[in-house]
């Protein structure tokens, strides 16, 4: 029989300081009664000492009583600051098993909490369960009607809800529970919990933080949702209504603080909410009418869960589920398009393609969409050890809940990816120093401010079509975008390698034409000049010249870097030389904002330059974790040595097509450029592609080469796909 169903134990108060005396030795106490539901609760005071005498109702199995026991144990084991009542002794009087805790001295709390008081109380929550996760016991997958995971089992209560409005708001609640939350339950995680840490379950000292938590009566094995959920019911019971999503949150603040919630557990807590709210009400209402005498303990909440519940219920479950951080369904494509062009349409680039690609998610070498759609990316440089790497993810999660400051203070992060980073340059470049930024332009900028100050010249040589960036500085460093007709007079320009000029003739005229150099900066896959593949006596060619003209050589390591030319992490170091410069950036930390300025201590020596460089989010110990994470993925998984296979056989096919339209197939690693008859060709093609879900771009002065720089991770599967559909659209 369920101990909610039998008669609860009624001792007067001289017989509870009777079995104190007899059971524990406590004689000559005097007993308080705490009220109780199906137990009965003494406060023993005595000349012996004061405790707490919990006297149990006679259908109470004692192997649940033994795993309460146990689970407070073990819990003030593993923690032993939680402000838990010990128990004192456990002992048999007549039926019923009797059993003494310590006293905790502190008040009962309710909704007059204040946020402080209610992020500390979910935070100590957090900490039980953290105490209880590695516990066991063959009793905690006891039945218990107050588990949420029975809500549906509230139905045949429902009768003794008279109120017929109320009854169906209470069936609302179960039949959402019954859509939603039982189907996921089994995904939700699980543990020995609590059960019941509502207010009336803990003591609260002066500045109402938990001194006491005292029932473990409803401990079992449940979700850690369900079982947060029930705190939180009864920290926004009473609360006016205007209130109770806010402080809601900041108890999942708190309780996050110490157990990051998942999704899952987000999107189905302001269901598991109201379902605890219906389980008061509706076993409430139950018990009310077969224990009469008890209804004023019974019935304590039920105005403050009714009132709550109507508010739930009248706002909408979905809107209460989201307000306690549901994912939100995803917005039309049409409606996010528009609204993205009202908000910031005016300055941003405009989406890629006419029927935009909407994304939700990305996982490897694919992108997807809200509905799961996916989409191959052949595109994106910046994902380089392929979207969402768990490693990369992680580790920025990770840093992030630790620290993330400035670099004004010390920390590990960033003196270890300095240290890293510098020792993969090639020795013979001897850089030695790191300034970390946090874009490609950034780093380009600082590059561009130490050569002009080193030099004390404020010339610029680039390729014809480069793009370095897009600060005021280095916007004048990116032909790509100038407008029509316009060259700084600072800026002078040759054509890429491969396109049928010499460098070295070209770089001569080209310091023709400006008066001092400060720097020649060249992206090492000449991304935008429809990717070309310079030799080795090439890139001699323009270092040698460049230092002869007085300035230095910056190697743009944006585009080309982290591997994906396939030879070396760094595009240069396959030409054996020397830059002065290095810049890194975009795939630097796969997504999370973070590039890089390499050079010589005797460089920035030369230079008058203001003393040294700060920039705020620089080299911060997330980024820094981040970058560090992208060089141990792109090590373990072998990536430089796999790009150069992937993409050497990507183009392989590609020419082996003789499609009539191919004029050239040219790249290194996994940066490839299809150079097309026409630019109308090559934006047809790209349409057609992404008709068929894989991504790619364009690129080079006349916009006729199809630029495809998938993830390094993507393999030979992914580039069959492409050529596949390549194959079909330039058919
Ligand atoms: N250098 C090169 C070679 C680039 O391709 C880019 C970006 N496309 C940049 C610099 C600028 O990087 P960011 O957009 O991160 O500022």
């Amino acid at each position: 029989m369920s101990v909610l169903e039998t008669q609860p134990p009624a001792f007067t108060p001289d017989g509870a300081a009777e079995v104190a005396a007899k059971a524990f030795g406590l004689a000559g106490g005097a007993a308080t009664d705490l009220g109780s539901e199906r137990d009965q609760t003494f406060l023993i005071e005595s000349p012996a000492g004061d405790a707490v005498l919990k006297i149990s109702n006679t259908g109470e199995d004692p192997a649940v009583l033994d795993l309460e026991h146990e689970a407070i144990l073990h819990a003030l084991r593993v923690d032993p600051e939680l402000p838990i009542a010990r128990p004192l002794g456990r002992s048999v009087h007549g039926d019923h098993q009797v059993r003494l805790f310590e006293r905790l001295h502190g008040r009962k709390g309710g909704p007059e909490l204040d946020d402080d008081a209610v992020r500390a109380y979910a935070q100590t929550h957090a900490r039980l369960n953290l105490a209880l996760r590695s516990f066991f016991h063959p009793a905690a997958g006891r039945e218990l009607l107050w588990d949420l995971a029975r809500t549906p089992q509230l139905r045949p209560l429902l009768p003794s809800i008279a109120d017929e409005r109320r009854r169906a708001l209470v069936e609302r609640a179960i039949d959402r529970f019954e859509e939603r939350v039982a189907p996921a339950w089994p995904r939700l995680r699980a543990q020995v919990v609590h059960g019941d840490l509502n207010t009336d379950n803990v003591l609260l000292d002066e500045r109402h933080r938990i001194a006491g938590i005292v029932d473990f009566g409803d401990c079992s094995h449940s979700a850690q949702a369900a079982d947060f959920a029930v705190a939180l019911a009864s920290l926004l019971r009473g609360r006016p209504v205007e209130d109770v999503f806010r402080v809601g949150r900041i108890a999942v603040d708190g309780y996050a603080s110490r157990i990051p919630f998942e999704q899952l557990e987000l999107d189905l807590l302001g269901d598991l909410v109201a379902a605890r709210l219906a389980m008061i009400v509706a076993i409430s209402a139950w018990r009310s009418a077969r224990y009469p005498e008890n209804a004023a303990y019974i019935q304590a909440w039920d105005d403050d869960s009714w009132t709550l519940l109507e508010h739930f219920d009248a706002l909408g479950a979905d809107a209460v589920a989201r307000e306690l951080g549901a994912a939100a369904p995803a917005v039309p494509t049409r409606e996010l398009a528009a609204r993205r062009d009202r908000a910031v349409g005016g300055i941003l680039t405009g989406l890629t393609y006419a029927e935009p690609v909407h994304l939700a998610r990305g996982e490897g070498v694919w992108l997807l969409g809200p509905g799961g759609e996916r989409f191959l990316d052949s595109y994106n440089n910046v994902p380089v050890v392929g979207h969402c790497h768990p490693r990369v993810t992680e580790a920025v999660v990770r840093q992030t809940r630790a620290l993330n400051t400035h670099a004004r203070y010390l920390y590990e992060p960033l003196v270890e990816l300095a240290e890293r980073l510098l020792a993969t340059m090639p020795a013979e470049a001897a850089l030695d120093t790191v300034m970390l930024v946090n874009s490609g332009s950034e780093a380009n900028d600082v590059a561009w401010r130490i050569a002009v100050g080193a030099t004390g010249n404020r010339g610029a040589i680039v390729t014809e079509h480069a793009y370095h960036g897009v600060t005021d500085a280095i916007a004048d460093l990116s032909p790509e975008e100038w407008p029509h007709g316009f060259r700084p007079a600072s800026v002078a320009t040759i054509a890429p390698p491969g396109s049928g000029a010499d460098v070295a003739v070209e770089l001569d005229r080209a310091l023709g034409e400006l008066d001092g150099l400060a720097v020649t900066m060249i992206d090492g896959a000449f991304t935008s000049d429809g990717v070309r593949v310079a030799t080795r006596d090439e890139m001699a060619a323009l270092v040698r010249r460049t230092h002869d003209a007085g300035g230095l050589f910056v190697a743009d390591e944006v585009q080309a870097g982290h591997g994906r030319t396939g030879e070396h992490l760094w595009s240069f170091a396959a030409h054996g030389l020397v830059p002065d410069l290095v810049t890194l950036g975009k795939p630097m930390g796969n997504g999370y904002p973070v590039a890089a300025v390499v050079t010589r201590r005797e460089i920035l020596d030369r230079f008058a330059f203001a003393g040294t460089v700060f920039s705020t989010f620089g080299g911060n110990p997330v980024a820094a974790r981040a970058a560090l994470a992208v060089l141990d993925a792109i090590e373990d998984e072998r990536l430089v040595v796999r790009a150069a296979a992937v993409g050497a056989r990507l183009r392989e096919r590609i020419a082996a097509l003789g499609a009539p339209g191919v004029v050239e197939v040219r790249g290194r690693g996994q940066i490839t450029g299809v150079e097309l008859e026409s630019p109308e060709l090559a934006e047809r093609v790209v349409n057609r592609l992404r008709e068929e879900r894989i991504l790619i771009g364009r690129t080079g002065r006349r916009d006729d080469t199809l630029k495809i720089r998938p993830p390094l991770v993507s393999g030979d599967e992914h580039a069959d796909l492409l050529v596949d559909a390549l194959a079909r659209a330039l058919a």
